[in-house]
């Protein structure tokens, strides 16, 4: 960035993306100032695992000079993947090639406490929660946060996840219920605990989908730890509709059996045995494709800009994509304005068929009566066209957009990213 004098830069949010971008920043010398909402890097469970796909999430570590620290700490046996019907059957399954490394598992917190760990000390201030960015005129805004905290920023990156306060700034758009719930289970200590679900779901993941709006999703965590999703097709008020406490696990497990009747006896302790209670997460979704006209001062990363169903596994991937290229314009243009402008003429449209393939396969993957249970990815296929689309990236060649999300994916199921920076144009350190 070669303006004088040098911009103030404010990134809210202090997760996959806002973190990569202040860390890429800061490794081209650009000052920057992350808040957080989160009194403190782990003031809450940081949830469960995420893959990394070679041609986005690895390609912004690399970025980020973080490529082998998340390297020493990934899973690549993660990769492994089961389909079952509800019956129990083993429908498909995958298991990586040794040295396959398209998308190997990390843990969220440990992502997390990797970026925070490799950004300047006093970087990030938590307990920082932004209630609304004030436009002050010539790109310029005040920054309020709750409990009275205001700053000024020339440039404000709205990393701030699906809520963001940032984005009415440039957008009138707001989440909309995907009509898909997931309550979060959790199973610690598996082997000696949960042996049964422990084998279930061996080193990677388990989908369970029983064709009618019913699937057991479960992820194998590190430290022993099994993570999952109990999901159903259903209203955003199906708890109050029911007559649930959602605090009251006996009443939340009996509700379960009855809605998963017929289901194997073999799939049930996913129901029951959770370790954690139950966490009800309604997976919303923001319009897709979503633009918005170039606005000085301000700009939007990852699930602020395009949150998306977590079908394909892109969220985090786009999220932390998306923080080194806006990094890598800032470094490289001459004005904000043309960063910016460059950055999002590349994230919009490749964040537009991303999230448009996520959502249509989270419709299908809960189709009642529609879904096809034996209707399984290729996730070899999926790993190769990671690797090609990688390699075009560094040849600086622009990449294929996702034909198509996986058919019955899942939050790491398939697609290729697409991005429009030409990788010769980036300027690393
Ligand atoms: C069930 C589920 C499974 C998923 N599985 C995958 C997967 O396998 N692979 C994948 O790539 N993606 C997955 N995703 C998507 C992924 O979690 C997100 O896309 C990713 O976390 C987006 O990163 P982000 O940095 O944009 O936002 P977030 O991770 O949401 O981070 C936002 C940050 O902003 C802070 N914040 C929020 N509001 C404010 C405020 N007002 N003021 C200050 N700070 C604020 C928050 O504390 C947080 O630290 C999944 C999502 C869900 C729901």
């Amino acid at each position: 960035m070669k303006t004088t004098p040098t911009p103030r830069t404010a990134i809210v949010g202090a997760g996959p993306a806002g973190l990569l971008c202040a860390r890429v920043l800061q490794r081209h010398g650009i000052d920057v100032t992350v808040y957080d909402a989160d009194a403190s890097l782990d003031a809450r469970d940081p949830g469960g695992t995420l893959d990394l796909h070679a041609d986005s999430g690895q390609i912004a570590l690399e970025d980020a000079g973080l490529l082998d620290a998340f390297t020493a700490l990934a899973r690549p046996e993660g990769q492994v993947k089961t389909r079952l019907d509800h019956h129990g059957t083993v429908l498909g399954s995958f298991a990586p090639d040794d040295g396959d490394e398209a998308a190997p598992e990390i843990d969220r917190g440990q992502l997390r406490a990797l970026l925070a760990a490799h950004v300047a000390p006093g970087t990030v201030r938590w307990g920082h929660k932004l209630l609304r960015a004030v436009p002050l005129g010539g790109g310029a805004h005040r920054l309020e946060f709750a409990g009275g905290a205001t700053a000024e920023a020339d440039l404000v990156i709205g990393a701030d996840g699906a809520w963001s306060r940032v984005r009415p700034l440039v957008s009138a758009a707001v989440p909309r219920y995907s009509g898909v719930s997931f309550l979060d289970v959790r199973f610690d200590d598996a082997e000696r605990r949960h042996p049964r679900i422990a084998e279930l779901v061996g080193d990677g993941h388990l989908f369970a989908n029983d064709g009618d709006g019913r699937a057991v999703i479960a992820q194998r965590n590190s430290n022993g730890h099994i993570r999952g999703f109990v999901a159903l097709r259903t209203g955003l008020d199906w708890h109050t509709r029911a007559g649930l406490d959602l605090g009251d696990a006996v009443a939340v497990r009996e509700f379960l059996l009855r809605e998963f009747d017929g289901w194997a006896p073999q799939l049930l302790p996913f129901l029951t045995d959770s370790d954690g209670g139950y966490l009800n997460r309604p997976i919303h979704t923001l319009p897709a494709p979503l633009t918005w006209p170039h606005t000085p001062g301000v700009t939007l990363l990852g699930d602020a800009a395009h949150l998306m169903s977590p079908f394909g596994g892109f969220g985090a991937n786009l999220a932390m994509l998306d923080g080194a290229e806006l990094a890598g314009a800032l470094a490289a243009e001459a004005t904000v304005d043309d960063a910016v402008t460059r950055y999002e003429a590349a994230m919009l449209p490749r964040s537009g068929s991303h999230a448009t393939a996520a959502n249509d396969a989270i419709d299908r993957f809960f189709a009642i009566g529609g879904a096809h249970p034996g209707d399984l990815p290729d996730h070899a296929a999926e790993h190769r066209r990671y690797r090609e689309a990688a390699a075009a990236y560094r040849r600086g060649e622009p990449l294929r957009a996702p034909e198509q999300a996986a058919p019955a994916g899942g939050p790491d199921g398939g697609g290729t990213v697409a991005s429009a920076r030409q990788r010769g144009a980036s300027s690393n350190p």
